[in-house]
């Protein structure tokens, strides 16, 4: 049976307006929406009067002038960033043009992989650089808020969602979303990394997520275990193709994914590579040549 993930989808909002969302948060909306955007990038802020902004979103001066315009008898003192994709770390340079607050994530992207001897060289965000560095359990606090770093690589390397203490609201990036799964697409998505993330969030007892895409997740480990459920149920699809002879990925993604229209077929690929890294990492595929997108898979 296949897994239910109990989606939520819809969102109340319009593109360009400041609305408080929750105590303490605040939100407005990029209008960049597309099929991995869902209806653009929500830019969060954190408390009054001293405010956090995470994720000021792709490079769009319009997004930024409402941010700026919104919050024009406020300061912004702390950036936070979740991670470098194109979607939400570029709109940092504009607004560094007219502020002083300085910018705070786990490193310029893929710096997670580098860590690991791993290359990554494109896919994200080049030119991000964090004024400030942040590690897994770093406390940021500001006037009437005070953050907690939790690094959830596996999305990116450096992917972290920051804890507001006061509300027990987690802002979650692209980790965990309401609306869809998230995309793990190697060299700087990691499967294995993503597993972990997602139990570390089992482990804590947030109330609320906010994801940077589409609405909250108001119920996090009924949610974050239907994740970690469908995440095995592609690992069984994936080794059910290899047992019956099917050794390319070209020719698992149509068998795996027949409600998903063809035009999505690169990155279910990409997810398929993701997982196949994974199960080759535990022994339970081989790969012939290393783990590639072209590569042949037989049973571990
Ligand atoms: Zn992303």
């Amino acid at each position: 049976m296949a897994v239910k993930i109990p989606y939520r989808r819809e969102l109340d909002f319009s593109y360009g307006k400041i609305e408080q969302i929750a105590p303490l948060v605040r939100r407005v909306v990029a209008e960049n929406p597309s099929p991995f955007t869902h209806f653009g990038t929500g830019t969060y802020i954190l408390g009054t009067g001293n405010v956090a902004v995470i994720d000021p979103g792709p490079a769009d001066s319009d997004h930024i002038d409402a941010l700026l315009q919104g919050l024009k008898n406020e300061t912004i003192s702390h950036v936070l960033v979740t991670h470098t994709h194109m979607d939400h770390s570029p709109g940092c340079a504009l607004l560094k043009e007219h502020s002083d607050a300085k910018t705070h994530a786990y490193g310029p992207h893929g710096a997670g992989k580098l860590e690991q001897g791993v290359p990554v060289e494109e896919g994200g965000d080049m030119d991000f650089v964090p004024d400030q560095l942040v590690r897994h359990g770093d406390v940021i606090e500001g006037g009437d808020w005070s953050v907690e770093c939790v690094y959830t690589p596996g999305h990116t390397s450096i992917h972290m969602c920051y804890a507001l203490r006061e509300t027990k609201s987690l802002f979650t990036g692209d980790h965990v979303m309401a609306w869809s799964t998230s995309i793990i697409s190697p060299p700087d998505g990691d499967m294995t990394a993503y597993l972990s993330s997602l139990d570390l969030l089992l482990k804590r007892d947030d109330a609320v997520y906010w994801p940077t895409h589409g609405p909250s997740v108001i119920d996090p480990k009924a949610h974050v275990q239907a994740f970690i459920d469908h995440r095995k149920e592609r690992s069984d699809q994936i080794l059910k193709c290899v047992g019956e002879g099917v050794e390319l990925i070209t020719e698992m993604v149509p068998k795996m994914y027949v409600d998903t229209p063809e035009f999505m077929y690169p990155a279910a690929a990409r997810s398929v590579l993701a997982a196949m890294e994974y199960l080759v990492t535990t022994g339970q595929v081989v790969a012939e040549g290393g783990v590639k997108l072209n590569s042949r898979y037989r049973p571990g």
